[in-house]
């Protein structure tokens, strides 16, 4: 008999793993998919960070390190944050976690009482939704459109603030969106929450070097919020390290204690070659990497220049990140190939079992009208797989 808890059943599957589960059984029954569902890199780790996890292995740092990461890791990050966010963090304030994943877990599992309500502009990142419901907590959504390139305004974040708002949660640059805020938006954002100093900005940067054209802001760089801010950054995107697993939380005092109380009772440490090595990569001039960013943007430009094309399509130019995030409404409530199209999710499951590319419905990021394409793969796939879609849409049977 299966006796699952409230909580569990609360939870639904992350939608990008489902999605790249089922690319992968496909692939095993010798179906040729491309994948462009999950969200990472297709880079090695550079070599620098790899001679240092070696260094780390044969120097013995094999034992558990303390529950908030090495010292001169957390330092690191602090000068890291001084250097690319002019922001004035200690060794104390940050919390070294198993990926920006854990981070987030981390400090909402310190603020979140049952009811508790937490803003999410949406789309937002596919765990956000879960995790808060994990905490007992309930989500309020802000909905964008792509016409305001999916971002919210203060005035919108203004009209959802309730006596139950504990946090807001955004990553910026933003994963599905691949917009990000400007330092006026993010300026009017913060202006409006230093007016409540219950909320707790949950501010997620991972993708804060995936950034094309402007500057990256952190909301945390205003001083009228910096108490009330929780930075998350890590080593998956900007370094390509996602199955090293380092993230990490810059938090005032208060809360990074409680994200070490929680993480000590859950996972302890994060694993310590991997953090040895984040050192390096931290330390590195960030220039060293930058090849990653262009090559990103390359790609960007490719794949703009062949989605716009796609019959039904609408599609903007997103400046950030590595996702593009069409709104197809213009298939939602109607049949193609004898099967009926209610959201998103169904749209890109037609597209993986017929087109034979592999993407992630927009419905578990907030938004049922769009679906997600990673360009986090080779211009090769890329353009096959744009192509595959477009002869697959233009000579599907619409009614
Ligand atoms: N935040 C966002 C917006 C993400 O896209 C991801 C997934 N890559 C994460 C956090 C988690 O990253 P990780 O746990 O690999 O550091
Ligand atoms: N964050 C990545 C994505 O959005 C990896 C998968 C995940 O952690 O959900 O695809």
């Amino acid at each position: 008999m299966k006796k699952f808890s409230d909580r569990l059943n609360r939870m639904s599957f992350s939608q990008t793993f489902v999605m790249s589960n089922k690319v992968r059984q496909m692939k095993s029954e010798g179906i040729d998919v491309i994948s462009l569902t999950l969200g990472e890199p297709d880079f090695d780790v550079p070599q620098n960070i790899k001679e240092a996890a070696f260094e780390a292995i044969n120097n013995n740092f094999s034992h558990y390190s303390p529950v908030p990461g090495f010292l001169d890791l957390r330092e690191a990050v602090c000068e890291k944050l001084k250097r690319d966010n002019n922001l004035e963090y200690s060794a104390a304030q940050i919390c070294v976690s198993n990926g920006a994943k854990q981070a987030i877990l981390n400090v909402l599992s310190s603020i979140i009482n049952d009811g508790d309500e937490v803003i999410l502009p949406a789309p937002y990142w596919v765990s956000y939704d879960e995790m808060v419901k994990m905490m007992g907590g309930k989500s309020v959504f802000v909905k964008t459109s792509i016409d305001t390139e999916f971002k919210i305004t203060a005035e919108q974040l203004e009209q959802a603030i309730t006596p139950k708002t504990k946090a807001l949660l955004y990553s910026s640059p933003c994963n599905p969106s691949g917009s990000y805020y400007t330092y006026e938006e993010l300026e009017g954002i913060a202006n409006v929450i230093a007016k409540y100093p219950h909320i707790t900005i949950i501010s997620d940067e991972i993708y804060e070097f995936i950034n094309y054209e402007g500057k990256h802001t952190s909301i945390a760089e205003f001083p009228q919020v910096y108490e009330q801010t929780a930075v998350i950054n890590g080593m998956s995107k900007a370094f390509a390290m996602t199955g090293w697993r380092i993230g990490y939380s810059a938090c005032p005092t208060w809360l990074a204690e409680a994200c070490e109380k929680i993480q000590g009772q859950m996972t302890s440490g994060a694993n310590s070659m991997a953090q040895k090595a984040s050192i390096t990569a931290l330390r590195t001039d960030p220039g060293e990497y930058r090849f990653m960013i262009e090559e990103f943007k390359k790609r960007r430009d490719l794949v703009y220049s062949l989605i716009k094309n796609i019959p039904g399509f609408n599609v903007n130019y997103p400046k950030a990140a590595f996702y593009f995030f069409p709104d197809i409404s213009y298939y939602i409530g109607k049949t193609l190939n004898g099967n009926f199209i209610n959201d998103a999710d169904d749209f890109a499951m037609f597209l993986l079992e017929n087109a034979h590319v592999g993407t992630v419905g927009g419905v578990s990021f907030g938004n049922p009208k769009c679906i997600r394409f990673s360009y986090a793969a080779s211009e090769k796939d890329l353009k096959e797989a744009m192509k595959r879609i477009h002869e697959f849409l233009e000579n599907v049977a619409l009614s």
